[in-house]
C-alpha cells in the first residue's frame, strides 16, 4: 500500500496573535490609557522629532477610530479636521480667537485649512444656574 504523500498546503493564516497566548483584548480603560500616553508622548516629542510624534499621534487616532472611544476634549482639538495630522501651536498650526464668531480658528500649516471650534461650549460639570 502506498500512501501518496500529500503536500500539506499549509496556507498561512494571517492572524495578528503573537504566540504567547496572551489575548489582545484590552479593557476600555487600558485602551484609553494607551491612547492618552501616545498623545502625551507625541506632544512631548514634536519639537524634537516631528516624524515620530506624528507617528504616535496617528497610532492614537487609529486606535480611537477602531474602538470608538472619545478623546478627552483637550486632545480632540489637536488634530486637523482635514488632513488629520497632529497639531502643535507654533510648530505646525496657528491658533486665533475670533470674538465675533466665538470660535477658536486653528490654521493647519500642512493643508492651510481652518478647523473651527466654538468656545462657548458647555463643559462637563458646568452648571448654568450656578452663574445666575
Ligand atoms: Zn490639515
Amino acid at each position: 500500500m502506498q500512501s501518496p504523500k500529500q503536500k500539506n498546503s499549509s496556507r498561512r493564516k494571517k492572524r495578528s496573535r503573537k504566540g504567547k497566548g496572551k489575548s489582545l483584548v484590552l479593557s476600555l480603560e487600558e485602551v484609553k490609557d494607551k491612547v492618552i500616553w501616545l498623545l502625551e508622548e507625541a506632544n512631548r516629542l514634536i519639537r524634537e522629532d516631528y516624524e515620530l510624534a506624528q507617528e504616535y499621534a496617528s497610532r492614537a487616532k487609529r486606535i480611537q477610530m477602531r474602538t470608538r472611544i472619545k478623546f478627552p476634549s483637550q486632545w480632540k482639538k489637536r488634530f486637523c479636521k482635514h488632513c488629520k495630522i497632529f497639531l502643535y501651536p507654533g510648530v505646525n498650526c496657528q491658533v486665533r480667537l475670533s470674538s465675533t464668531n466665538k470660535v477658536i480658528a486653528i490654521k493647519c500649516s500642512e493643508c492651510n485649512k481652518y478647523t473651527r471650534i466654538p468656545y462657548y461650549h458647555k463643559t462637563e460639570g458646568y452648571d448654568e444656574r450656578f452663574n445666575q
